[in-house]
């Protein structure tokens, strides 16, 4: 039998906080910029939830980037993310406090956490999303994604479950401002959780090379397609990115080829990314990668078919092979 919930106990838009080795991660910062918005458009407040082992100094970062209640679980257990014990902290809290909506990032934590706490409380998740509003009539949030390879917006809403929860693309929303002088509550979760409560022991975290690839936090990032023929092509781009202080990106083309790795790429299954410049480097501009970085700042496209729908997007394009353009403006920039 379906639980029915009396949806009024529902309150307060909650972000999950989510961290990585004690640093708050930029995605939580942009979700609590987004949640600020639709915590007042429902006149609620916002709360963050943060999971870790010794997380006080993180509570406070979040109330300086707008929560105005952080619920923080401190537990030994919940040193390294495990979905069991995440789950079931994150489920027992919603279950006792009742968050009207909840906000996690498109993160792979994110992305393997929210629908296992979606299915135990009992409620609809929209994950993905790259547009979230609040309907004026009802107040239920309208969650916007890209469905059908990105080729339409799908607006999803929760008609009568509770909370209503969605996951957010890392990079599309604007990060909350800080402000230090900020005060909150923090409150702290009884947290119920014994060894038995989790199924998977974390035994060392192996960083990898790709794993040191910011493209949501760069200003530039200049980014390879299928046009560079082959993966050394990837040391031109690298030069001219070094040359700008950016980082490499990539078409999802370069990355099934095998000539660079998924964290560089750009798009729909990618990174989303909107850095102040973005060059496209023998890049077609598919819709799957227009929706990974078509917010960017500027952009410049450099393809020798002049009809490529990138030179759509661009803000300056240049028909021409990159083999003959890029070391031209490494050139034109060594000589600044
Ligand atoms: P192509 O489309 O092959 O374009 C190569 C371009 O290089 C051409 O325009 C050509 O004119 C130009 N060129 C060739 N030689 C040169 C030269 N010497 N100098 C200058 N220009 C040259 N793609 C992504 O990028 N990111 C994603 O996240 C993504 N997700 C997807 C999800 C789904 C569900 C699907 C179905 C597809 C996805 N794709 C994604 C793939 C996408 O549809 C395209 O296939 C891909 O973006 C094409 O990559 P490309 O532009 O590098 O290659």
């Amino acid at each position: 039998m379906p639980i029915v919930k009396d949806l009024t106990a529902y309150k307060n838009v909650w972000v999950f906080a989510e961290q990585r080795q004690g640093k708050i991660m930029p995605v939580a910062i942009e979700l609590l910029g987004e949640g600020r918005k639709l915590a007042d458009e429902i006149g609620t407040e916002l709360c963050a939830i943060v999971l870790g082992n010794k997380v006080e100094d993180l509570t406070k970062e979040l109330v300086a980037y707008g929560a105005d209640k952080v619920y923080a679980a401190d537990h030994e257990l919940l040193e390294k993310f495990t979905t069991d014990a995440y789950t079931k902290v994150i489920s027992d809290a919603i279950g006792e406090i009742k968050p009207e909506i909840i906000l996690m990032g498109a993160t792979h934590i994110g992305r393997d956490l929210a629908p296992r706490v979606a299915a135990r409380v009992d409620t609809g998740l929209t994950a993905d999303c790259t547009i979230l509003e609040i309907d004026a009539e009802d107040k239920k949030i309208l969650q916007t994604r890209p469905a059908f390879g990105g080729n339409v917006m799908a607006t999803i809403v929760c008609p009568d479950h509770r909370p209503q929860m969605s996951t957010v693309r890392p990079g599309v929303m604007d990060k909350a401002q800080r402000d230090d002088a900020r005060t909150g509550e923090i409150i702290k979760l009884d947290v119920k959780l014994e060894k038995k409560d989790v199924r998977t022991e974390v035994l060392e975290i192996v960083k990898t090379v790709g794993e040191l690839v910011s493209l949501t936090d760069a200003n530039v990032i200049v980014s390879g397609g299928r046009g560079l023929g082959k993966a050394e092509g990837f040391d031109l781009i690298k030069q001219l990115a070094d040359k700008l202080g950016g980082v490499v990106g990539s078409s999802r083309a370069c990355v099934d080829a095998g000539w660079i790795d998924h964290s560089h790429q750009v798009g729909q299954t990618g990174t989303t990314v909107k850095p102040n410049l973005y060059i496209a480097c023998g890049i077609s501009g598919a819709i799957q990668h227009l929706a990974g970085m078509q917010e960017s700042d500027i952009i410049v496209a450099i393809n020798k078919n002049a009809n490529a729908p990138i030179f759509d997007v661009a803000d300056y394009g240049i028909a021409g092979d990159l083999y003959d353009v890029v070391p031209m403006l490494i050139d034109a920039l060594d000589n600044v």
